[in-house]
């Protein structure tokens, strides 16, 4: 068994890397074929990506749902859930702030702005932003069914807490429902393992799609912005996070790393922290050692209110486009940046490209030129792709970290590099 699991890492790897350079090859051998366009790119790889993609979210909002209620029915006292909560966002917020002050520090050190970018031809129209009041009213489902269908995590979570809470508080009734759920529970989780293994076929076709469309023509110009928002990524992922894990829980950042990497490639390749959630909710509870009353909290809030990874490409985009603008922001305008851009991320769920929206937001809060964005979109996809591998190892750290202090992990899994491999 433990041959299989490496394998799936492996294989992994292997779809992405091929999948890169078939890419590659078939756009330099047949440069503008519009065969390859529609046969190839939007044809079949187009449908074998599009399906991964929809086959993992086709589990979130029924995962996100029964894991939630087996997780609430098993904390009988509304404190413990209260204090589960609070502690969670805390932790949310707080590394969120850390990775925005560090993104926006950094590139004021760089400057990696340049006031002769301006003159460039820029249109960027701006989409809603939900406002805070309506972020918080929209947090109650009028129609859990809705909520459902949307896919609205937020919503989702209130309502499946009320349900499993009230799950727990009609005694002998409530054990049925609750070892129904359990049972519901495994079915998924058995559908996730399943898909899990259909992955690096899923990436091969994602990348090689990635591969043949993207287009690098507006690198060059915002070639400095690009690398300041990857090395923040990377820092933040490597330095960070690690660092919190020791401090906060005492634990292997080495271990954590090696078992996560499934995961990062997941979100990698899809650039949605919402469709790699059943892989990430799988890797804390089997791999990691989790208890699903924390994991099935904590994690599908983490992929709907903390982007660290967003946080940081907000961050550097704002001292970026200021500095393009030859705007100077002062001290206040940058705190405000750090609460606008902490706040967006609540209202916004983890799927592709969000992050521009939600810049767009912070821009609006610091009077800085909107149109900006459109410097930077064009290497946005790749960032995008990194930074979502960021903003789901900050959930399960905040994870890790919350399920140590409640006394709801299982050391033994955790240190047992085999752990969850023989799920498959
Ligand atoms: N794609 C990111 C995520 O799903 C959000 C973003 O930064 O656009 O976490």
């Amino acid at each position: 068994t433990q041959q299989k699991k490496l394998g799936l890492t492996g294989k992994i790897l292997i779809g992405m890397g091929t999948g890169i350079l078939f890419g590659l090859l078939l756009r330099n051998l047949f440069p503008e074929s519009q065969f390859l366009q529609d046969y190839i790119t939007d044809g079949i790889l187009n449908v074998i990506g599009t399906i991964f993609i929809s086959s993992l979210q086709m589990l979130v909002v029924p995962l996100v749902f029964i894991s939630l209620v087996c997780g609430t029915c098993s904390l009988s006292e509304p404190s413990t859930l209260g204090r589960l909560g609070g502690k969670t966002i805390a932790f949310y917020l707080f590394t969120t702030a850390i990775a925005l002050s560090m993104a926006i520090i950094i590139a004021l050190l760089i400057h990696p702005g340049n006031a002769s970018l301006a003159a460039e031809n820029m249109q960027y129209s701006v989409k809603e932003a939900p406002s805070l009041a309506n972020v918080l009213i929209n947090l109650v489902p009028r129609n859990p069914i809705q909520a459902m269908t949307e896919g609205n995590m937020l919503q989702i979570i209130i309502f499946a807490v009320i349900f499993g809470f009230a799950v727990a508080h009609i005694g002998e009734r409530g054990k049925r429902v609750a070892a129904l759920f359990t049972d519901l529970n495994e079915v998924i989780m058995r559908v996730v393992t399943l898909i899990m293994q259909l992955a690096p076929y899923g990436i091969f076709a994602l990348m090689a799609k990635l591969a043949l469309t993207l287009g690098i023509e507006t690198f060059e110009s915002v070639v400095n912005y690009f690398f300041v928002v990857l090395g923040v990524l990377l820092i933040h992922a490597f330095v960070v996070y690690p660092t919190l894990l020791k401090a906060f829980s005492g634990l292997s950042p080495l271990l954590f790393i090696r078992k996560m990497r499934d995961v990062q490639l997941f979100a990698f390749s899809t650039a949605s922290s919402n469709a790699t959630l059943p892989v990430t909710i799988e890797t804390c509870e089997h791999r990691l050692g989790v208890d699903n009353k924390v994991a099935s909290f904590t994690l599908p809030l983490g992929a709907t209110i903390n982007m660290d990874g967003t946080a940081i490409m907000q961050g550097v985009a704002t001292v970026f486009i200021a500095q393009v603008f030859g705007i100077d922001l002062t001290i206040t305008d940058y705190a405000m940046v750090v609460v606008t851009a902490t706040l967006a991320s609540i209202g916004t769920a983890g799927v592709p490209g969000v992050g521009l929206i939600m810049l767009a937001m912070v821009l609006n809060q610091v009077g800085l030129p909107v149109e900006g964005i459109a410097l930077i979109m064009g290497v946005d996809r790749l960032l995008d792709m990194v930074r979502t591998a960021v903003n789901v190892t900050g959930d399960s750290v905040a994870t890790l970290v919350i399920a140590k202090s409640e006394g709801a992990f299982n050391e033994v899994v955790f240190h047992d590099t085999q752990a969850g491999k023989t799920t498959g």
